[in-house]
């Protein structure tokens, strides 16, 4: 059994272990931060503006949330880094207690930054907001996560499309690499942890040098970056096992950047994934999508208009407890602003007891038998299925 990773600001061990017969590569670990212990695998809510949209800190405190994730892009711009530390940091500003992972800002840059200019130096791009003109680089993307005061600040990096060129991906990949021992060499906050992303896109030869190269590094975990866009769930895996084969005896957490579906969450613990963070369950709630055992609701149909039931019958969430199918209808219809906070709620309530099962089972050794059942309760949904459903 591999020992615990320590360092001054990450305690990262593995408590139950996969089993020695490869029936899985699923593991549960308890991942110690600054602000809290956090058990895996687990599911990160992502608080865009320092907000899970609809959701107060009381809420995600009661929907079982552990530990979310803030967009460093978004709080660079809006309100500024700069204002949030000179207020007390992240953690006082949205008055969230537990461990916060901020993200490199690597993926906004390139999908919502107008105009961007990649160079080996770094990024110039145009705020989606204003269209100001602003330049991140290692050192700057490192800076603003260290006055935003996060648990985790993420290495600068340079995402594109799975699909892309060779050349495309090899390049990028290349310039990651460099600019994650940009990243190590700025990081000095001692009590904020550092992880790194491994890119490589689809091509076996080149996820498995970033796994490698990555690994190479003093960071306190290592991030899987370049997935969950446009590739197949079958090209997904085939990356995610690549990555993992080189990490097999890594004592770090892996964390998979963007994914959101049971299903997909079910896929990669499998292969074993840790860390998850994606905006799917909030935002489908908030297109009238309901996450339940077996696959969803969707309370824009009229024939929930005189349903008395729950949405999910066993389930403790706000929604559930008090709320009946037919009044979450006619608050969807009535465009009532109450209506994104409990589907909300009850989605992430559902992804996030979800992970709990998994965890269960994994710690039980039942679940590589557990798998079908698993599987039936998450539903068939897909991300990309379910991004077409919310568009
Ligand atoms: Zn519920």
């Amino acid at each position: 059994m591999t020992a615990p990773f320590v360092s001054s600001s990450t305690r990262y061990e593995v408590t139950t272990p996969p089993p020695v017969d490869r029936s899985t590569r699923a593991r549960t670990g308890e991942l110690t931060l600054p602000h809290g212990t956090v058990e895996t695998p687990q599911f990160m809510p992502v608080g865009t503006n320092a907000s899970v949209k609809a959701l107060s800190p009381d809420d995600l405190r009661e929907v079982g949330a552990s530990i979310i994730l803030a967009n460093t892009y978004h709080l660079y711009l809006r309100p500024g880094h700069e204002r949030i530390e000179r207020l007390g940091g992240l953690h006082r500003f949205m008055a969230w207690d537990r461990p916060i992972l901020t993200d490199s800002g690597g993926f906004q840059v390139v999908s919502l930054g107008d105009l961007r200019v990649v160079e080996d130096d770094g990024v110039t791009f145009r705020s989606h907001l204003d269209g100001s003109i602003h330049r991140f680089t290692p050192e700057h993307a490192t800076a603003v996560q260290e006055a935003l005061g996060s648990d985790v600040a993420v290495a600068f990096d340079q995402p594109v499309y799975p699909s892309s060129p060779r050349e495309v991906v090899a390049d990028a990949t290349a310039r990651t690499h460099r600019w994650a021992e940009r990243s190590l060499a700025a990081h000095r906050r001692s009590d904020q942890a550092m992880f790194g992303i491994v890119q490589g896109g689809l091509d076996p030869e080149l996820r498995s040098e970033s796994a490698a190269f990555i690994a190479g590094l003093p960071f306190d975990g290592i991030c899987i970056g370049g997935l969950a866009g446009d590739e197949t769930p079958a090209e997904r895996e085939a990356a995610i096992d690549v990555a993992v084969d080189v990490l097999r005896d890594d004592p770090r957490p892996r964390y998979l950047m963007g994914l959101g579906s049971p299903l997909d969450l079910l896929e990669a613990v499998d292969r074993g994934i840790d860390l998850f963070d994606s905006v799917l369950p909030a935002r489908v709630a908030r297109n009238g999508q309901l996450w339940v055992p077996g696959g969803r609701l969707n309370l824009r149909n009229r024939t929930f208009l005189d349903d008395p039931r729950p949405v999910q019958d066993d389930c403790p969430c706000l929604l559930c407890r008090s709320f009946s199918r037919a009044y979450l209808a006619h608050l969807f219809r009535a465009r009532e602003l109450l209506a994104y906070r409990l589907a909300t709620c009850h989605n992430l309530t559902f992804t996030l007891d979800f992970m709990a099962r998994i965890r269960a089972s994994i710690r039980a050794g039942t679940f590589p038998a557990d798998r079908p059942a698993l599987r039936s309760r998450a539903g068939r949904m897909s991300g990309g299925e379910a991004a077409e459903q919310s568009a």
